[in-house]
């Protein structure tokens, strides 16, 4: 096996909508994790929300029938990533507190340890001057719902080295996922497109042009989009969406990335989208 392989207990850090799924993906192929977080009420809802996704996927059948689930341990600091064959790092879209805690995780883990970041948008060369090894980080940008969605984008950053490329191929084969390669950038490829289409579907209702529900059916069923731009806002979570596209904006200069007013209105409300019960549409407790 080539140095670097992904095969035993992995690390997941933060356990928002991403973590918990990346999470209940890695357990339902086999995989122990552990699963770190910050903040005391991230911790204590993570089992329930973990499992939660495995019944989901079992019910979808996306996980690998008759494989024993991994154990699920939980942990506040990057200590508990010692010891793990890689780190997938899922915390909130900030650049510093991303480049923080990749710090704090290389300084855990030795040198040759996988070191993935799912960032949706930070150049992973940026992120990359923030560890000890570069040559270890790579971007995968799991899609939402990570336990359903089975194409990944793969970000190869200019440090990355080809044992981080195989061992990241080795872990996405390990939880049943395909990657396509991209080169760095802000954005990539999936958010520099996506997130400047969901911005202006904001901005159509925020110009009182189409409800929400009526935006999502012409692009649903005229276009072909699988759900609609403003239920993928609320999916993705309204504060994450705007985190991103600051990200954007202030690493591209596009004005098109600029957060609409109408979704930074939503976010001071505490107007999240199904993480909160309510966005550009309300969800039951269940839907969540
Ligand atoms: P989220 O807000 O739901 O969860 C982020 C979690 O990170 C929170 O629980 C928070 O407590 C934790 N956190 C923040 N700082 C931390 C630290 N220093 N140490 C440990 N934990 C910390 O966000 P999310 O939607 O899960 O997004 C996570 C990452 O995945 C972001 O980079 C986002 O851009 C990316 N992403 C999101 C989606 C999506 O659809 N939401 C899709 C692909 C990629």
């Amino acid at each position: 096996m080539p140095e670097n392989t992904a095969a035993g207990p992995l690390a997941v850090v933060g356990a928002g909508v991403m973590g918990t799924a990346i999470a209940a993906l890695a357990i339902g192929h086999g995989y122990p994790v552990r699963l770190i977080d910050s903040a005391p009420d991230a911790r204590s809802a993570a089992p329930g929300r973990v499992e939660l996704h495995l019944r989901t996927a079992r019910m979808l059948g996306t996980l690998p029938d008759g494989r024993p689930a991994g154990e699920l341990t939980t942990a506040a600091t990057a200590d508990a990533a010692a010891g793990t064959t890689a780190v997938i790092e899922a915390v909130t879209e900030d650049p510093e507190e991303k480049a923080a805690v990749l710090a704090q995780l290389a300084a855990v883990v030795p040198a040759g340890t996988l070191l993935v970041s799912n960032t949706s948008g930070v150049p992973i060369g940026e992120l990359s001057l923030a560890v000890p090894h570069p040559e270890d980080l790579v971007g995968v940008h799991f899609m939402n719902p990570a336990y359903l969605i089975r194409t990944v984008e793969v970000i190869l950053g200019p440090r990355s080295a080809d044992a981080a490329a195989v061992a990241v191929r080795t872990l996405l084969a390990g939880l049943g996922r395909e990657g396509i390669v991209v080169g760095d950038g802000p954005g990539f490829v999936t958010s520099r497109l996506l997130h400047r289409m969901l911005n202006d579907a904001i901005e159509v209702v925020h110009e009182d042009r189409a409800t929400p529900g009526t935006v999502d059916a012409l692009m649903r069923d005229c276009l072909g989009h699988r759900t609609g731009p403003l239920a993928t806002a609320d999916l993705i979570g309204l504060d994450n969406l705007a985190d991103s596209l600051r990200v954007l904006h202030d690493k591209t200069g596009d004005a098109a990335f600029r957060p609409s007013e109408l979704l930074l209105d939503k976010v001071r409300r505490g107007e999240l989208g199904r993480k909160s019960g309510r966005g550009f549409y309300d969800y039951e407790e269940t839907m969540r």
